[in-house]
């Protein structure tokens, strides 16, 4: 069922088994996926249209580069940021999926701070899961699923780069399906347009309650034996922090380790080869009809990254078409579309070291609900760049060696960091001096409140989060389902 915050008359106390703060991807698949547990399950969202207002809530500053207006970056609406989404097919907003690599997992010497608690292989079952949940075609990336006579491969060697593939799903499912679905259940209450302003009882070793404000004034109450923060990666800290919790360890990593996936566009690809030309074949988005929507790109070997040192990478190829001219019945025009393509722009993905000084923190400010605005330091640090010319070197030399094309390199060119994908202010550590969450997803030191989303990953790697999310969103109801 589905109440609307903004329509009650009065603060309301309300008792739950579960209280989830947040109807993004994150807190939709835990609720969903715990729909049928015989548990009492309240959802409290923030938004829901998307109204200026409550858009207003995600104000924030940062002081370190340059970054994108969080108002940009973030949605605040039942389906969370998938309402922003803009992988376009057919005329239909969605997102690309793809999962983690097995060595993003792994403690590399290369990589500060690296190593998850968990391993790949033990997430699969969820990863799976969540493949079937977003409508996915078969869980597989490789290039010998989705390749084909007329889709060719590059002919990398082994232990250099990989050709691989994102799978794209409709963000429908957030927006519409899984809320439809919410909203037709008895056992489950999503409360829209209901922030969450601060997490009461943390000074014991449990939360009590959550309190939540609308902008109509009125203020209510939620009482649960457990609770799930799912507010996205800035929120879930900021909420923390704002309540201080001393147990949720606000000295140690609580808000740190925020990390970006940001994307470097110095190459430009000239190729002959038949995978690249006269088309891109592989590496454009097709429909392999086999019900999956496949775009492929390129990875990089396990035996590069080692060999070469190097944080994850992945490569995305755009063609660059010969412009023609073409005189129509009234005027010259310039066609670009199914002209020979002249070569192709790549769009590097690069992963980033999750440092200690790009964190979260309060500001001095407050939101129009009197919780305390967010300050992001953020920077691309000397490490992330020196990475990144490793990288680029790797890059040119493995396109050269294998003769899948010759790389130019624009020099003196920044990285940009807007990709949108905020992670690691919670991350997930068994020790509680090196992380936030232990790997349950509970808060260090608490019984009863867990955190999802990519504010959890310890890395981030370089794939795009909310598979990652979703596959841990499920693995997460498994365990609230059975403890
Ligand atoms: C333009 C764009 C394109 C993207 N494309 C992709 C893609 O192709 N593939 C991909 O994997 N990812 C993509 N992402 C990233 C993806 O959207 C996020 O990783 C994902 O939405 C995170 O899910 P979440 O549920 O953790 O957080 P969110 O989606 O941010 O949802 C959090 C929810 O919590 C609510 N909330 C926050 N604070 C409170 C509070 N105090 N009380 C109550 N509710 C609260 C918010 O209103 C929001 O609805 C993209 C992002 C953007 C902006």
């Amino acid at each position: 069922m589905e109440l609307d915050a903004l329509t009650a008359t009065d603060g309301t106390a309300h008792s739950a088994d579960l209280c989830i703060v947040g109807a993004g991807p994150a807190g939709l698949t835990l609720a969903h996926a715990l729909a049928d547990a015989g548990l009492h399950i309240i959802v409290l969202e923030s938004g829901a249209d998307g109204d200026a207002a409550t858009r207003e809530l995600n104000v924030g500053w940062n002081i370190g580069d340059p970054m994108a207006d969080l108002r940009e970056s973030r949605a605040r609406s039942v389906g969370g940021t998938s309402v922003l989404w803009d992988t376009v097919r057919g005329g239909v907003a969605g997102a690309k999926y793809v999962p983690l690599d097995a060595i993003d997992f792994t403690k590399r010497d290369e990589l500060p701070w690296s190593g998850w608690p968990i391993t790949r292989a033990s997430l699969d079952p969820w990863y799976q899961r969540a493949q079937s949940l977003l409508g996915l075609g078969r869980f597989d990336a490789s290039d010998v699923t989705w390749s084909d006579r007329q889709h060719p491969l590059l002919p990398f060697r082994p232990d250099g780069l990989t050709s691989t593939a994102y799978q794209w799903g409709p963000a429908d499912t957030f927006r519409r399906r899984i809320p439809d679905a919410l909203r037709a259940s008895t056992s489950v209450m999503l409360i829209r347009n209901a922030t969450v302003t601060e997490l009461v009882g943390g000074d014991g070793a449990s939360i009590t309650e959550v309190r939540w404000a609308a902008f109509s004034g009125v203020r209510g109450t939620v009482r649960a034996t457990r609770f799930v923060l799912a507010a996205g990666a800035i929120e879930n800290a900021r909420l923390l922090l704002a309540s201080r919790i001393p147990r949720a360890n606000p000295d140690g990593w609580l808000g740190r380790g925020l990390m970006e996936h940001p994307i470097d566009r110095s190459l430009r690809l000239v190729s002959r080869h038949p995978a690249l030309s006269p088309r891109p074949g592989f590496y454009a988005p097709f429909g392999t009809g086999r019900r999956a929507h496949v775009i492929g790109r390129i990875g990089c070997s396990d035996g590069l990254l080692r060999a070469d040192r190097l944080w994850n990478a992945s490569l995305r190829l755009f063609p660059i078409r010969e412009r023609r001219l073409v005189r129509t019945a009234k005027r010259l025009v310039s066609l670009v579309g199914g002209a020979p393509v002249t070569g192709y722009r790549v769009l590097l993905d690069l992963e980033q070291a999750p440092h200690r000084e790009n964190r979260v923190v309060l500001a001095d400010q407050r939101d129009a609900l009197g919780v305390p605005r967010v300050v992001l330091h953020w920077r691309w640090g000397a490490e992330d760049e020196a990475n990144r010319q490793r990288v680029l070197a790797a890059v040119v030399r493995e396109f050269s060696v294998s003769g899948a094309g010759q790389m130019a390199v624009v020099l003196g060119l920044p990285v940009d960091p807007d990709v949108h994908h905020h992670a690691g202010t919670t991350r997930m550590h068994d020790d509680p001096q090196a992380g936030v969450v232990n790997p349950d997803l509970r808060i260090h030191g608490l019984e009863n409140l867990f955190v999802i989303g990519a504010s959890v990953f310890p890395t981030a790697g370089v794939a795009n989060p909310t598979l990652t999310i979703v596959a841990l969103g499920l693995r997460l109801a498994d365990y609230l389902r059975q403890a």
